[in-house]
C-alpha cells in the first residue's frame, strides 16, 4: 500500500518538497505519495489530525507552523527541543514524533556538498530567528573555533546566547560589534535574501578564503552574496543544498533509506548570477 506524506504550510504552493520527495522516492523505489497541504492560520492542529486520521505517516512543516508543530508533538527529539521548533513529524499510533532537520541539513550541505569543514573555523550567523535557532546545536557539535550571532535586534541574539549556554559558548550582539573581526564562514540567516536589503556588515568581516552562505534559495545573487563578492569572496552558495539535505534527513527518518541528494540539488539549483 502506498504510504502518504505531506508538507503543511501557509502559503504552500511554492513548496519544492513534493518534487524533492517524489524524486527521492523514485530513486530509492519507495512506494509513497507526497502532497502539499495548506492549513488556515488557526487550523494547523486540526489539519494535521485529519491527515493522521486518514492514514498519513508523516509531515514536513514549514512557515508559519514550526512552533505550533512543537506544541502538538508528543515526542520531540533533541533537535526539536533545542530549536523549540519542528520541521518534520512522524506518526506512530498515538505518538507524534518531532524533529528539526534544518540545522543538520545546513551542516551537511556546508561540509559534504561544499567541502568546507566546520571544525576549527570562525563562524558568523547573521540573524537570530528560527533558522539560526535550529542551526546552533548541529554547528556547535562540529567543533568550530567560535560561533558568533549578529542580529538587527541585538537582544534576540543575546537571548539565543543565554538559551544555548549549556551547549555552546556563543558570541552575540548587534552588527556594529563585529568591527575588527573576521570569519571563515559567514551565513545569512536573515530574511533579507527575499528583499533588497543589505546587512550592515563591517569591512573585513570575510576572512581570506571565506565561504559566504545565503540560506534563502533560488533567488540567484542576493544582496548579501553580492556584498560578499564585492568584498572579494569567491566561494558563495545559497540554501538549495540545505533544503534538499533536510529533506533527505526526513526521508531517511521515515523510510529507513538514505537518498542521494546530488541529482536533486543539481535539478533545483538556480545559477548564482
Ligand atoms: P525569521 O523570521 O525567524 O527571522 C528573520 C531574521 O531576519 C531575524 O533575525 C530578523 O531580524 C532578520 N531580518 C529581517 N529583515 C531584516 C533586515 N532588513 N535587516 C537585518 N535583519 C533582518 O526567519 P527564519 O529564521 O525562519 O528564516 C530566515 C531565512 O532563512 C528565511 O528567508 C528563509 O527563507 C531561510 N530558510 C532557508 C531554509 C533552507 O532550507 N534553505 C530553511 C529555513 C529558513 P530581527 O530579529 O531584528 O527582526
Amino acid at each position: 500500500m502506498t504510504d502518504r506524506y505531506a508538507v503543511i504550510g501557509q502559503p504552500i504552493s511554492h513548496s519544492k518538497s513534493p518534487l524533492i520527495h517524489g524524486l527521492f522516492a523514485q530513486a530509492t523505489g519507495q512506494d509513497i505519495a507526497y502532497t502539499a497541504i495548506e492549513a488556515s492560520l488557526d487550523g494547523f492542529a486540526a489539519t494535521v489530525q485529519a491527515f493522521r486520521a486518514s492514514g498519513g505517516r508523516g509531515m514536513n512543516v514549514t512557515l508559519p507552523f514550526k512552533l505550533q508543530a512543537f506544541d502538538i508533538a508528543t515526542d520531540p527529539m533533541e533537535s526539536a527541543r533545542l530549536a523549540g521548533a519542528v520541521n518534520a513529524l512522524k506518526f506512530e499510533g498515538e505518538r507524534i514524533l518531532a524533529q528539526n532537520f534544518d540545522g543538520l541539513g545546513l551542516v551537511n550541505d556546508i561540509q559534504r556538498n561544499l567541502g568546507v569543514a566546520l571544525a576549527g573555523k570562525r563562524v558568523l550567523i547573521c540573524g537570530a530567528g528560527g533558522a539560526t535557532r535550529g542551526a546552533i546545536l548541529p554547528m556547535a557539535q562540529q567543533g568550530p573555533a567560535c560561533i558568533a550571532i549578529a542580529n538587527r535586534t541585538a537582544d534576540k541574539a543575546l537571548e539565543l546566547k543565554r538559551a544555548f549556554a549549556a551547549h555552546a559558548d556563543l558570541q552575540a550582539g548587534g552588527y556594529d560589534e563585529l568591527a575588527g573581526e573576521s570569519f571563515d564562514i559567514v551565513l545569512n540567516a536573515t530574511s533579507t535574501g527575499l528583499s533588497q536589503a543589505e546587512l550592515p556588515l563591517p569591512a573585513g568581516v570575510f576572512a581570506p578564503g571565506a565561504l559566504a552562505y545565503e540560506l534563502v534559495y533560488g533567488k540567484g545573487l542576493t544582496p548579501f552574496l553580492k556584498q560578499a563578492q564585492a568584498a572579494g569572496v569567491s566561494h558563495v552558495a545559497d540554501g538549495v543544498g540545505m533544503l534538499v539535505e533536510q529533506a533527505a534527513e526526513a526521508f531517511e527518518w521515515w523510510r529507513g533509506v538514505r537518498p542521494d541528494t546530488r541529482p536533486v540539488i543539481d535539478r533545483l539549483t538556480v545559477p548564482l548570477v
